[in-house]
């Protein structure tokens, strides 16, 4: 199946064109450069900036892919979790689009399609998977089932997402937003067992057990504290090796939990995805653990992990060959669109 796929959950409009397990074109417009000065994703500028992209990121993905939009087979479309008025301008563009061309539609899993999206490189991915997502917004291990039809969550992160722990850290250090790309790169020159760095839920809360879930919250305040007491003796403060203990941390705690899930779960792949797993740190030490645990850690190129047009259409073009029946034309948005939930159904 051709599947046109448009992306808009936070500060990337996206979109993409996917032919069965082959990306024929993929186009991402960002507006992360101006949210920088405030810190963090200002949803009204986010929203303001897709209105601007849709048409001319949409054209620009059928027109490298050399088609017209009735050589697609259908239009996928993320339905959530994200900002609410970010999802309004791609839902209704696509719906819009979806109308006047006579093309079915499906409102989609934006974090469902982090998974989906690594069959474009790695190829299908075998029943029964593990997959771990982490980004800005979403620590998450999920067991796949079946794309189409089944995901359960494993695993969550009961405070912040990985990448929010990051930017909050590169904050304190100074870094402009987003951080997590300085504290790696900081990360490379310092040493990892400098300070200690609290691994969030390692062996979980007494009396209640998370053995697959993260606590990133206590990890900004661990490392506040660390730098006050280094200031307080009139010490200067070593941010390369705080970047590198933190960095190793996270990343321990994250890919130790996702081979423990794969023991569990019987599963020898693992499916990586999500904005955060552009991490160095983490790339590394899923890889390295995978090969100690015989797990295959797919991982894919970093301009597939972030947000981008070919997860959705990837996802889509599964909904599609399963023979999924497409979302009623009234779906809504859904901003905290639950894990298990793959498309927005119709009834
Ligand atoms: P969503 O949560 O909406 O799915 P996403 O998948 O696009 O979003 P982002 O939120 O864009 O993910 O992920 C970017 C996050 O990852 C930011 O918090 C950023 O600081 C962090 N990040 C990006 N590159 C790196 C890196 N090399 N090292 C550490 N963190 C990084
Ligand atoms: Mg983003
Ligand atoms: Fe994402």
């Amino acid at each position: 199946a051709v599947v046109l796929g448009i992306e808009s959950t936070c500060d990337e409009t996206a979109a993409a064109v996917v032919r069965g397990g082959t990306l024929v074109s993929n186009v991402v417009a960002s507006s992360m450069n101006e949210h920088a000065r405030y810190g963090g994703v200002i949803p009204e500028i986010a929203s303001r900036a897709h209105a601007e992209s849709f048409v001319p990121v949409v054209s620009q993905a059928l027109a490298q892919a050399d088609m017209n939009i009735s050589d697609v087979d259908a239009i996928a479309v993320s339905a959530g979790p994200g900002l609410a008025g970010c999802l309004a301008v791609g839902v209704s563009g696509a719906k819009a689009l979806a109308w006047s061309a006579g093309k079915p539609l499906y409102g989609v899993n934006h974090v469902i399609g982090h998974i989906a999206v690594t069959q474009l490189q790695f190829g299908p991915f075998p029943a029964d998977t593990l997959a771990l997502i982490v980004s800005g917004g979403h620590t998450s291990l999920l067991h796949v089932e079946d794309i189409a039809k089944h995901v359960d969550v494993v695993g969550t992160t009961l405070d912040d997402a990985a990448g929010e722990c990051f930017d909050k850290v590169a904050r304190l250090l100074g870094f402009p937003y987003p951080g997590g790309p300085h504290i790696d790169r900081h990360a490379m020159a310092g040493n990892p067992h400098a300070i200690r760095v609290p691994q969030g839920l390692t062996q979980g809360k007494a009396g209640q057990e998370h053995p697959y879930d993260f606590s990133f919250s206590g990890v900004k305040t661990a490392v506040a504290r660390w730098i006050e007491g280094e200031e307080a003796e009139g010490r200067a403060i070593p941010v390369d090796d705080i970047c590198a203990s933190l960095a190793d941390s996270v990343a321990s705690v994250l890919s130790k939990k996702a081979m423990k899930a794969c023991k569990q779960y019987d599963s020898h792949t693992l499916i990586v995805g999500g904005g955060f797993t552009a991490n160095s740190q983490l790339r590394s030490k899923l890889l390295e653990l995978g090969q100690e645990c015989g797990v295959d850690v797919r991982v894919p190129d970093i301009r597939l992990c972030t947000d981008n047009g070919a997860m959705v259409a990837m996802l889509g073009v599964n909904l599609v060959e399963a023979g999924v029946r497409p979302s009623a034309m009234n779906f809504s948005i859904d901003s905290a669109m639950p894990m298990e939930q793959i498309y927005q159904y119709s009834r």
